[in-house]
């Protein structure tokens, strides 16, 4: 319904934030300095050279600027559009194409988990209508980092349309491992790791550049993409981090420059806009994870999000500080950690790792476990430790728990009953409220910021944030100067179109949440989900009649059956009851001409069920009927 409120208000004018601000006037001065970055059909070519270049060297990209400048009299062909179909008033699937002219590229392709509202779905992703409807215009799909709210739609999208991929040297590991467990081929797809400062051709309109920035996950990027009418900066996920673990901090440097050279659109992710001040650097989580391994004397369990390789190091690191190896637990663990050390991502002694089916041979001191289920998702590793249905490992008195994350809002109950159980068993469970052994990945409002003000955008989209994030980061960049006239809160599907100096929402093309079940896809709106919710409330009762062609009536009285509706005492009192009224309702028919299958599906048949039920419960479980015939003939009545 909230969106439905929003629909309207974002119709009536496609910019909330306008109303709840001052108006400030001198607009027009502002757009001096996008135009200079035109004409990027120039700088494509000087920027491709910079491909063999040394990564890091990209500095020389701003030099384009000249020969922008000259040749910023002549009018861009087309307008640029800029379509989000995913992240926008929602955290998850985030998508963005890119159109302009022949050529459309999309930035990050994820998905999202079902939520309450989805019982029983797998995954959901984006809607690809608009994509199917121009596929011969796609030129490829960059990526900002390897969360799967940012590549976990790649096996759906990519099993249907084939283009490039380029992101970075984890990412591309990691989506190439996603596409072989997926079973897809990668032919006439492509993938390609990028460094920071690489820039990518896409097709003749696009060029994309590589600026590194930290997040939870390593190789991280936020995008500069060159268009015919500006540059457009996409943050990616990010955090400043000054002091990261891998040593490689965000490149604040070139974010200045492309700034100086001047950017025409900023979307920026938006999912800590409401924390004051900065996040704390993933350094401080290793300080914690040492003090925690110091005091330990019983084997150490840490869960996590498989994805943080730079959190996987700090405890790698921190274990052989201590004298215990490491033994990963979980299969998106195992994998995370294979893509990165094989790229060389995960510093460590030769022996650190064993296998989880080899910690029986060390003493308890020795054992540190490295598992999934942070979340106290049922099926991950850790619930089964805790529940003891792990093979290797069964939680016992003298373990530490660690759990090094943040529950996911909407996860809290699981993962606080999965604490209690840990504490039931005599672990020692350490989690957020009692130490610092998470950090966020995301920026709050000092470092978004800072990374505002070195890029001074013309236009500006926040992204990635449920409607209040984006509404505050809205209200967050005009507190910074930028003009409200400028500043566009958008819905997926809404189409942004700018010729490099205005820019409006011209339409919106289809972006609904499609959700996977299986094999299947289908529409949230779809009474597949309704009636899962209704069942999961409220359970279901089936009545079964057979009736006699022969004279007419039931050839039996009425059977039934219930799920999840009825407690142990009342179910056969209910189950009879109901099955005499029924019977009843049947053979008392005002025109015994009637045939009962008529009967039975009129309103005032199954009112009369519904009713009965709701006096005896009060409660409204699913209804179902199911009738079979037979021919029995007088007097064959069966009890
Ligand atoms: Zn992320
Ligand atoms: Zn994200």
């Amino acid at each position: 319904m909230v969106n439905d409120k929003l629909k309207k208000q974002n119709k009536t004018k496609q910019k909330t934030t306008k109303a709840s601000v001052e108006q400030k006037s001198s607009k027009s001065q502002k757009t001096h300095k996008n135009q200079k970055s035109q004409k990027t059909q120039k700088t494509t070519k000087s920027q491709k050279v910079q491909k063999a270049q040394k990564p890091g060297k990209a500095v020389k990209a701003s030099k384009p600027l000249k020969s922008s400048k000259a040749a910023k009299s002549s009018k861009p062909k087309h307008k640029l559009k800029i379509i989000p179909l995913g992240g926008l008033l929602e955290i998850g699937k985030n998508m963005t194409a890119f159109e302009y002219g022949n050529d459309m590229i999309i930035i990050d392709v994820g998905m999202a988990f079902g939520g309450e509202d989805t019982p029983g779905i797998d995954c959901v992703i984006q809607d690809y209508t608009y994509i199917r409807q121009n596929a011969h215009k796609l030129r490829g799909i960059v990526l900002t980092h390897g969360h799967e709210d940012h590549i976990g739609g790649l096996p759906y999208f990519l099993r249907e349309f084939k283009c490039p991929v380029y992101g970075g040297k984890l990412t591309i590991e990691l989506v190439r491992h996603k596409l072989e467990d997926n079973g897809i081929s990668l032919k006439g797809i492509g993938l390609n790791a990028c460094k920071n400062g690489e820039v990518v051709k896409l097709g003749n309109s696009f060029t994309a550049e590589f600026v590194r920035v930290n997040h939870s996950i390593a190789c991280s990027y936020a995008i500069a993409l060159r268009t015919p009418v500006g540059v457009v900066v996409h943050s990616g996920d990010f955090k400043i981090d000054y002091t990261p673990i891998n040593g490689k901090v965000i490149d604040l440097q070139r974010f200045g420059e492309l700034g100086h050279e001047g950017v025409l659109c900023f979307m920026c992710e938006s999912t800590n806009v409401e924390k004051e001040g900065s996040s704390p650097s993933e350094k401080y989580v290793g300080e914690s994870f040492q003090r925690i391994f110091q005091k330990a004397e019983g084997r150490i369990i840490v869960a996590t999000f498989s994805s943080n390789v730079h959190r996987m190091q700090q405890i790698i690191t921190a274990a052989e500080k201590y004298g215990r190896h490491v033994a990963l637990c979980g299969r998106s663990m195992i994998n995370v950690f294979n893509a990165a050390n094989s790229l060389g991502y995960i510093d460590m002694l030769p022996d650190t790792i064993i296998d989880i089916s080899a910690i029986k041979r060390y003493a308890d001191e020795e054992v540190v476990v490295l598992t999934t289920g942070s979340q106290a998702e049922p099926m991950s590793a850790l619930s089964r430790m805790a529940f003891a249905s792990h093979r290797e490992v069964e939680i016992r008195e003298g373990d530490t728990v660690i759990i090094s994350a943040h529950p996911i809002p909407g996860n809290e109950k699981p993962i606080y009953k999965l604490i209690d159980e840990l504490f039931k068993r005599g672990a020692d469970v350490i989690y957020e409220s009692l130490a610092e052994v998470h950090v966020s990945g995301h920026a709050y409002r000092n470092e978004i910021k800072l990374l505002h003000t070195l890029l001074k955008p013309k236009f500006f989209i926040p992204v990635h944030g449920e409607y209040r994030m984006l509404f505050r980061h809205a209200q967050l960049a005009q507190s910074l100067g930028q003009d409200p006239e400028d500043i566009f809160i958008l819905r997926n599907g809404d189409v942004f179109e700018t010729d490099g100096v205005r820019a409006e929402v011209t339409g919106e093309v289809p972006a609904q949440a499609i959700l996977i079940d299986g094999s299947s896809a289908t529409v949230r709106d779809d009474h597949v989900m309704s009636d899962r919710m209704h069942l999961g409330e409220s359970g279901c009762i089936s009545i079964s009649l057979t009736i006699d062609d022969a004279t007419e009536t039931l050839a039996c009285r009425p059977s039934v059956a219930s799920m999840g509706f009825l407690f142990d005492d009342e179910k056969d009192d209910v189950h009879e009851g109901l099955a005499d009224y029924v019977e009843g309702l049947i053979e008392n028919r005002a025109d015994p001409a009637e045939l009962i299958e008529t009967r039975i599906v009129t309103r005032a048949f199954r009112n009369g069920v519904r009713e009965y039920l709701y006096d005896r419960t009060k409660r409204r479980p699913m209804v179902l009927m199911n009738v079979s015939h037979v021919s029995l003939g007088k007097g064959k009545k069966r009890r």
